[in-house]
Order: structure tokens, then C-alpha cells, then sequence
């Protein structure tokens, strides 16, 4: 085709076409932005709990509210928010289907992944009630409409070894349909070869077992862990090491019958890119109010999925962050295979009425899943009585 060709969908010729003074600027503007608010919540737990690291005393997050002049409001959760003003100077006045180059000026502006995230799904939830649709159709459709859950719990509550407390809670996860469960390890070799004896007796040989040491140990000692504990059927162990130490993780897994499992800490797609690239772990754990929210985590699970490593969701804050994980879940794409190994979500079950009480429609697990929201944006109303009732610290900016 030569350049005097003329186009026979738009009268143009290819000059015409391509010249940049006959493209008309992009004007097209759904909605603005015009008011941003921050909630610190702060729920104290009645019976406080400890991983390998550290005691649970309260259950703390940063939700984000953010509406725009159609009067809808749509709502996130991060971690590590800053000032409002922060966030709002790259929010403010825009339309939230211009989300990814708002998080663009907000990285190249210094704001921590962590604190975007909140913003990004606040933006997705909005984009979604705009048109109608639930955020996982704005994401390119979900492969499944339930997902396989399992329970995570099985904390330390006052003694390392294990107690009938523990093998009372993990029988009746299995008794209450769960296909899998996660426990907390990183104590001492022995003392995790006990409790997760015990565990294995409570719920069977047919239950999921995966473990976590929350990051206890170095490469020798997290290998002693992993032969003490190898022989009752460990499906993954989670964060051995902290995930920046990518030697000690090829070093492990080198040792390890079972999958390694981590990167729930990691902000933005660069801080996964050794971890998945140099293949060191099976399954890899972005935290969606932590990595970036749905902008950043559906490249790590492109990164990931690119590299043969499984991307399996970590989830650890309030109802908001359940949806928005429910949502992302709902699209990460099995492996190959008719048999595909199972997408599991997340179920927190400890103490935490952030979770269990901040959406109007509590989430719950049923057969041993749990449901997609349909409704639009992260398919969630925000129960605003409890939202005020656990707000410790808000502030708010408006155009
Ligand atoms: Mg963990």
C-alpha cells in the first residue's frame, strides 16, 4: 500500500491516518475524582495470637474512600497509607479509567506500592460501578465463579508445643468442609515436627497441609525444619527465609520434597522479579493491598505465569481486602492440565470483626468454597456504622 492509499473505513489517506495533527486528543471523561478520605482502623483482639515473629494484640489496616462528582464512592484497603494529600494530588480532578497512568505519576512521585494499593482498588471499584460490571469482568473475566479456600489459622496461643487447643481447631476446620488448611510453624526444628504431627492426626489424610514460619529462619536452620516436618505430607512451606534472600531459597528448595511458598511482603513488580524469575519457589503470594493493588499484581502474575510459578493470593486484613482478592482470584489462570492443582484462597479464620463485619454480606465459605461476588465494582457495601466505630485516625481532601 502506498501512502497516497486512501482507507476505505475512514476516507483518510495513510498520511492522514498516521500524521499525529489529524489525531484528535483524548477528551472523552467518564467521571472525576473529586474527594479522597483515609480510615485508620484498629480492631483489638480478645485473645491475642503469635506467628514465629510476632503477637497479634490488634488487627490494623488502612481503607481508602474515594468518590468522584457522579456520587459514587469506591473503596480500597492498603497498608503504610501516608497523608491523604499525598495520594490525592495524583487522584485528584482525574477520571478513575485513567488508573494505571494515575500509578505511574504516583510511583515516579515516590508513593510506596503499598500505599497506591489502596487507591488502585478504590479506582477498580469505581470503574466498575460506573459500568455496571464486577472488577474481575474489568480484568478480562474470571476462570471460576467459587474458589477452593483454605483455612489459615492454627496460630501459637500461650505454649510452643503443640496443645488440644490446637488439634480441637484444626479437626474442625477439617470437619467444616475445608479441602486444605495452614498452620504456624518456625519455632525449633522439633517443636514443628509436633505441632504439625499433631495437626496431621487432627484432620486426617486428606486435607491440605500447608505451613508457614512467617520468615523465622536462616538456610540451615529452616532446612532442619523442613526434614522434621517432611514426613506428614506438607503440600507447601511458606517463607522460610525473608524473600529477599534468593540464595538461601534455591538453597532450601534444593532440600525440600514438598513446594516453597512466599513474596506476601513484597511491594511493586520489580521487588517479585529475582524471587520468580530465578524459579526458587513454586507458588508466589502477593499481597493485593501490599504489591499494588489490581494494576501491579496482575503484572507479578503475568511475570509468574511467564516463569512457570504459581500465583496463589495472600490475604490477611479486612472484608475490603477479601473482595478485592476475591475479585483478582477470580482470573489467574489454572496450570495446564485436565487436573489442574487447586486454586486455593486465603480463608483468615481468627479473631477479627474487620473481616467479618465491615461488608454489610459477610463472605463465607461454603463446601469448602467460597463465592465471587457478581455485583459491580469489588461487590461489597461497607457497613458504615462499623467503619466509624474502629476509625482510630481519618482525614480527608477535596477538590
Ligand atoms: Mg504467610
Amino acid at each position: 500500500m502506498n501512502n497516497g492509499t486512501v482507507y476505505s473505513d475512514t476516507g483518510k489517506t495513510r498520511d492522514q491516518q498516521f500524521r499525529p495533527d489529524a489525531i484528535a486528543p483524548y477528551t472523552s471523561t467518564l467521571m472525576k475524582v473529586t474527594r479522597i478520605q483515609r480510615y485508620q482502623l484498629s480492631y483489638p483482639i480478645e485473645r491475642p495470637y503469635a506467628n514465629s515473629c510476632v503477637w497479634n494484640r490488634t488487627r490494623d489496616v488502612a481503607v481508602i474512600a474515594v468518590t468522584t462528582d457522579r456520587g459514587i464512592t469506591g473503596w480500597g484497603e492498603g497498608s503504610r497509607l501516608p497523608q491523604t494529600s499525598v495520594l490525592a494530588q495524583h487522584v485528584l480532578g482525574r477520571d478513575p479509567f485513567d488508573v494505571a497512568a494515575m500509578g505511574r505519576a504516583a510511583q515516579t512521585g515516590g508513593c510506596p506500592p503499598a500505599a497506591w494499593s489502596g487507591v488502585d482498588i478504590a479506582l477498580y471499584d469505581l470503574m466498575g460501578q460506573a459500568v455496571g460490571r464486577p472488577v474481575h469482568q474489568l480484568l478480562g473475566g474470571a476462570v471460576r465463579d467459587r474458589i477452593a479456600v483454605y483455612a489459615s489459622g492454627l496460630f501459637l496461643d500461650d505454649a510452643r508445643q503443640p496443645t488440644g487447643a490446637l488439634a480441637q481447631e484444626a479437626g474442625a476446620y477439617a470437619a467444616a468442609g475445608f479441602p486444605a488448611v495452614k498452620m504456624k510453624i518456625g519455632f525449633g526444628a522439633r517443636i514443628d515436627a509436633a505441632r504439625v504431627a499433631a495437626v496431621r492426626a487432627a484432620i486426617g489424610p486428606d486435607v491440605l497441609l500447608a505451613v508457614d514460619a512467617n520468615c523465622a529462619y536462616d538456610a540451615a536452620t529452616a532446612i532442619a525444619s523442613v526434614r522434621a516436618v517432611e514426613e506428614h505430607d506438607v503440600y507447601w512451606y511458606e517463607e522460610p527465609v525473608p524473600p529477599t534472600e534468593i540464595q538461601a531459597y534455591h538453597q532450601i528448595q534444593a532440600a525440600a520434597p514438598m513446594q516453597l511458598a512466599g513474596g506476601e511482603a513484597l511491594e511493586g513488580l520489580g521487588a517479585f522479579r529475582d524471587l520468580v524469575s530465578e524459579r526458587c519457589l513454586a507458588i508466589v503470594q502477593p499481597d493485593i493491598s501490599i504489591a499494588g493493588g489490581f494494576s501491579a499484581c496482575q503484572k507479578i502474575a503475568a511475570l509468574a505465569e511467564a516463569h512457570g510459578v504459581r500465583t496463589l493470593p495472600h490475604m490477611w486484613g479486612s472484608a475490603i481486602r477479601l473482595a478485592a482478592t476475591l475479585q483478582w482470584q477470580a482470573v489467574l489462570p489454572d496450570g495446564p492440565g485436565l487436573f489442574p492443582e487447586p486454586s486455593l484462597f486465603e480463608f483468615d479464620m481468627t479473631e477479627n470483626a474487620l473481616r467479618t463485619d465491615l461488608a454489610k454480606e459477610p463472605f463465607q465459605q461454603q463446601g469448602g468454597t467460597v463465592a465471587v461476588p457478581d455485583a459491580p465494582g469489588l461487590g461489597l457495601e461497607v457497613n458504615l456504622k462499623v467503619l466509624e466505630q474502629y476509625t482510630v485516625a481519618t482525614d480527608v481532601v477535596q477538590a
